[in-house]
């Protein structure tokens, strides 16, 4: 039996500059092995002769001196390439690089690097890449991740900041950080998963999100010399969001621009800031093996996002509980944006012009399936708000998230699935516009 087991490993070698590519579905995992030589999944080197289980990747494992490694298990997709851009991705970390060191010298600004394409060029990937090679550095850099639509370290409808200070987890890429990083995620409800769906007030937290990471890196200089890598929306790309891009730059104070696999956008943001000496902008070729993902895709992904939240990976499993609990202990508002409709006020009131305000949500079955954002912010007696605490609880940090099984209207209890032990507090929840159904 011993010998069968042994012959379900697969051997693969590669040459230098060489990856091999492959696909896995999240309903099966394979479990890779490296012998000799050394290799990389996005940066983040695979240690020889240990096992790596993977499960619902599409990736990389790419060497600089060659390789050999064994898989055992079936990949959807399967190949070796020859050509991949990572030199000129190397190259972009060393410039980056060489920001850092120049600060330590001779004062000047840290890297805050920027990347912006179409879907699917492999940002987030390059992301992951720079984010490693900066570990391997010593570095401990800030990834923010201003994409709502992936949820790539929480959930999806979030913005968020992350100080990386290990190479990112082979295994499980950037989930559930909280418990692997010295700093948890700093996490902002937007409840949305595009940024165009409510700009006013993705602009609002763009701006919150911003004045935190600016305080964490007044106090902390190692991070701040590791400086920014942010990862943005797909529709940046577009024309039309042209000024959500600048508002970006100002406020992150971006001094790097990446554009990935877009030729008239890299022209367009060169033409914008050429007689601008504290930005530069760098054109990067998209990767052959960056994967499409359509709409049905992407639902998918998000959801196991969800479910990773509650139930943990396939490496650390997480046990949520469910809790019952009295419609009158819960308070969820959700964030409306824009100002009352006229005819909802009595005559001779004058219109109130408010970007972003809070409304109180009744639990009714609608609210089955749904995700609550638990917010720090103490409910108070009289449970009315002003515009100035909306505020408060609109740029507020979280506490975590919680999902909706069950609403007994005629009990007037809600059931939460929550992923940790303990009393629901008698904080506000924000209702986000995400429905998640367990499978
Ligand atoms: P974007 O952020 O631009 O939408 P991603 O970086 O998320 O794109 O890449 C899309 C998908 O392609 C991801 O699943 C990623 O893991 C995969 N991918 C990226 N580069 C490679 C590569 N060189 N080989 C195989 N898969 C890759």
């Amino acid at each position: 039996e011993k010998k069968e087991e042994e012959s379900e490993w697969k051997k693969w070698e590669l040459k230098k500059f060489q990856e091999f590519r492959f696909e896995i579905d999240f309903t099966s995992s394979i479990t890779i092995k490296l012998i000799k030589g050394t290799a990389e999944i996005f940066g983040a080197e695979l240690a020889i002769g240990i096992e790596y289980e993977i499960r619902g990747q599409k990736a990389a494992i790419f060497t600089w001196h060659g390789c050999i490694f064994e898989i055992k298990g079936e990949c959807d997709v399967e190949y070796i390439a020859e050509e991949t851009p990572m030199m000129s991705y190397l190259n972009t970390h060393m410039a980056i690089e060489q920001m850092r060191c120049r600060i330590e010298k001779e004062g000047g600004d840290e890297p805050r690097v920027m990347i912006v394409g179409p879907s699917d060029v492999g940002k987030t990937t390059l992301c992951k890449i720079l984010i490693n090679y900066a570990v391997k550095h010593g570095r401990t850099p800030m990834f923010v991740d201003i994409n709502p639509n992936e949820g790539t370290v929480t959930i999806p409808s979030t913005l968020t900041a992350t100080v990386i200070d290990k190479p990112i987890d082979i295994e499980e890429q950037l989930s559930v950080l909280p418990a692997k990083s010295s700093m948890a995620p700093l996490t902002y409800f937007y409840g949305y998963l595009q940024s165009t769906d409510k700009l006013k007030l993705y602009n609002k937290l763009l701006i919150k999100l911003s004045e935190t990471i600016q305080k964490k890196m007044d106090k902390d200089s190692v991070v701040r010399h590791s400086g920014l890598i942010i990862s943005t929306p797909n529709n940046l790309s577009n024309n039309a969001n042209w000024d959500t891009f600048t508002f970006i730059i100002e406020k992150f104070k971006v001094n790097v621009v990446i554009v990935v696999g877009h030729e008239r956008l890299y022209s367009d943001i060169n033409k914008c800031y050429q007689d601008n000496k504290k930005i530069s902008v760098v054109k990067l070729t998209k990767s052959g093996g960056v994967v499409n993902r359509d709409p049905s895709t992407r639902r998918i992904l998000q959801s196991y996002k969800i479910k990773e939240y509650f139930y943990g990976t396939h490496k650390c499993e997480l046990a949520p509980y469910s809790v019952i609990v009295p419609f009158s202990d819960i308070f969820i508002r959700t964030i409306e944006q824009g100002i009352a409709p006229s005819s909802a006020l009595p005559i001779g009131m004058e219109r109130k012009v408010q970007e972003t305000r809070l409304v109180p949500v009744e639990p009714t079955e609608d609210l089955i399936n749904s995700i609550l954002a638990l917010t720090n912010v103490d409910v108070k007696e009289n449970e009315e708000t002003n515009e100035e605490e909306d505020d408060i609880l609109i740029g507020t940090r979280l506490l975590g998230f919680v999902h909706v099984t069950n609403v007994d209207t005629e009990k007037k209890k809600i059931t939460l699935l929550c992923p940790c032990h303990g009393r629901i507090p008698k904080k506000y929840m924000l209702l986000a516009d995400l429905k998640w159904i367990e499978t």
